[in-house]
């Protein structure tokens, strides 16, 4: 279908004003004006069900962040070198979601500014450079994360200190734990033959951006642990994977029962307003104290503290960690229910309300089909429904709806997934 004139004309704009570097999603986009719940609204007043966007995650305008946020901007918004006691009440209660030996928080503005600041600390603790990271892996784009994000694409060089492993693909592997840690030991023999010493590993606990793969749980322990006995840290990158979008526990790491040394956390933490951080083992941020002083004027300000506090709260009243985990269960069952019936859908996965769905042309083959991943998306956005896709052969659909979804946004978007597989087929 053609793009309307007023879409036609906002894309050019935006072109004209803010240059050739950015991207827009789907060949026909869209403009929003509103979102309230799992629905955002276009101009004319259509209604999208939101199964893409995991930053608004307890919901589109939530009314108690909302509220949160309303009344915190009245009453004070400064940089962050005063005292503030809502800053330490969040650290206290976001702690105590994590293992007990994870026992400090900083604060950050985005995730992009959460990684950076985890691999300074790294670095500074083990003195050395060297990252390892998976192959399409996303972690932001700073000057030194973008080093290590091969997904931005072959025009993005990463860094002489990083290496790339193969994604942990449960589709085509039996054995993912062990050639997964296989790997990663021979990047760190890779970068120990250039002189270089490894810093850390750091996984997205869900790998979101390589294919959404999500087991064997426990997968992770033994790279962990190799990345350790090389003298580097273990940096859960819990960007995706946070906050209870997993369904089984609040982190993602928790499901591989590693206890990592860095986390990173951001987008659902202030459900649209911008906060993000670093939580740590206090004996890895030690050295970093020592040397640095940190100030990050905005990260932590009392506004995004208030956002953040109430995302807490109704993840908690809410009970959105179980709705992650049985929504996730029907729309996973309704998928595989759906491959039954076609054949280009090769694999269903994920966990909780994180899905993956791996489009391929021949079944026996398992070959990635990244044009028909494409028609998909586009035509669940003709249908109203959003979703995205991800992977490195660009095949795998990515689904990630707001942890409110009911079970009747969820048949919606099952039924429509199946009606656009019709007329694909
Ligand atoms: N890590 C992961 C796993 C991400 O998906 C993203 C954002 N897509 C980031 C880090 C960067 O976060 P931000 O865009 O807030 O800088």
């Amino acid at each position: 279908a053609e793009l309307d004139e007023a879409t036609a004309a906002l894309i050019a704009q935006r072109k004209a004003l803010l240059g050739p570097a950015y991207r827009l999603m789907y060949e026909r986009p869209l403009h929003f004006v509103r979102g309230e719940g799992v629905w955002l609204y276009d101009p004319d007043g259509n209604a999208y069900l939101d199964a893409y966007n995991n930053v608004t995650s307890v919901g589109h305008c939530h009314p108690k962040v909302v509220e949160a946020i309303r009344r915190q901007v009245g009453i004070l918004a400064t940089n962050t070198r005063y005292l503030h006691g809502a800053v330490l009440d969040y650290a206290r209660r976001l702690l105590a979601t994590m293992p007990s030996e994870i026992g400090h928080l900083m604060f950050t503005c985005t995730g992009s500014d959460a990684n950076d600041l985890a691999v300074r600390i790294a670095q500074a603790h083990t003195g050395g450079k060297g990252i390892i990271v998976t192959e399409t892996a996303y972690h932001g784009i700073t000057q030194a994360v973008s080093e290590f994000s091969p997904s931005l694409g072959e025009n993005v060089d990463l860094g002489v200190h990083v290496r790339t492993v193969p994604a942990p693909d449960s589709y085509r592997s039996e054995n993912v734990a062990e050639e997964f840690t296989a790997a990663v030991r021979a990047a760190i023999g890779d970068l120990r033959r250039h002189g270089i010493k490894p810093a850390l590993l750091i996984c997205d606990g869900i790998f979101a951006s390589d294919g959404v793969f999500d087991g064997p749980a426990g997968f992770l322990k033994r790279a962990v642990d190799a990345i350790r006995e090389a003298g580097g840290l273990y940096i859960a990158d819990e960007v995706q994977s946070g906050f209870a979008r997993t369904g089984e526990a609040m982190w993602g790491f928790q499901r591989h029962g590693v206890v990592p040394d860095l986390v990173t956390m951001g987008k659902p933490m202030g459900n649209g307003f911008p906060v993000a951080g670093v939580a740590a083992r206090p004996e890895v941020l030690a050295d970093f104290g020592a040397k640095a002083r940190y100030f990050n004027t905005f990260g932590g300000n009392a506004v995004a503290v208030a956002a953040a506090s109430a995302v807490l709260d109704v993840i908690e009243e809410e009970g959105l960690l179980e709705n992650a985990r049985t929504i996730g269960r029907h729309i996973k069952e309704g998928f595989q229910a759906l491959a039954g019936r076609h054949a280009c859908l090769g694999d269903v996965r994920g966990a909780g309300l994180f899905l993956g769905v791996e489009i391929v042309s021949d079944r026996a083959g398992k070959t990635p089909d990244a044009a028909a991943a494409t028609r998909i998306i586009n035509g669940l956005r003709d249908e109203n429904v959003l979703i995205s896709g991800c992977a490195k052969a660009a095949n795998v659909l990515k689904i990630r709806p707001p942890l409110v979804f009911t079970r009747e946004n969820a048949d919606e978007l099952i039924t429509k997934l199946d009606l656009v597989l019709q007329r694909l087929s």
